[in-house]
């Protein structure tokens, strides 16, 4: 039996938010022998065979399970062999890194398509279209506003931007297998 490591604590917290009681007690037998069949599984927990699939079916979808298939050429029989999804974090890592560089885009894109136009008083900063709209006064306090020259944001989003977007190994995508 494989002894429950710090990754394997984290994946089991996550997999009882997820996937129940269930998910967790399975995924930790699937942890500790390191690989299970469905019939394992079932032998172990004294349930039917469909029980397990329907609980390893919510942790696969939940991508904390992966498994590698072997195909009996006689029978046409499949079986999986289910193993922890060690990989979950990276791709937690780079769904967050995603989600972020997305929103680092859009600024980046808003901030380089508009002009802007700010309140000397520093009440409100908003675009042409609006200073247009208000006679070019603040909304708030009325002064006179004056155009921003946003071009070192821009510069600044755009060197930010383009760091992020330079590959690092430890941040590549991992594949996410599909069960048949
Ligand atoms: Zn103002």
């Amino acid at each position: 039996m494989r002894r429950i490591t710090e990754v394997d604590l984290d994946l089991l917290a996550v997999a009882y938010k997820l996937a129940g009681a269930e998910g967790y007690a399975v995924l930790e037998t699937i942890i500790k022998e390191r690989e299970c069949t469905d019939e394992e599984l079932s032998d172990a927990f004294k349930v039917k065979p469909n029980v397990i699939r329907q609980i390893i079916y919510n942790l696969e979808r939940n991508d904390l399970v992966t498994f590698r298939k072997t195909i009996d050429l006689k029978t046409n029989w499949v079986t999986f062999y289910w193993r922890a999804n060690r990989n979950y974090f990276k791709n937690y890592v780079y769904y967050k890194r995603a989600k972020i560089l997305e929103r680092n885009r859009k600024r980046y894109e808003y901030e380089k398509s508009h002009g802007f136009f700010t309140c000397p008083n520093k009440c409100t900063r908003i675009t042409f279209d609006d200073a247009y709209d208000a006679g070019f006064r603040c909304p708030i306090c009325n002064e006179v506003l004056s155009m921003e020259d946003n071009s070192k944001l821009v510069e600044f989003l755009g060197n930010v931007l383009s760091n992020a977007l330079k590959p690092s190994p430890e941040h590549r995508p991992v594949s996410r297998s599909k069960r048949h």
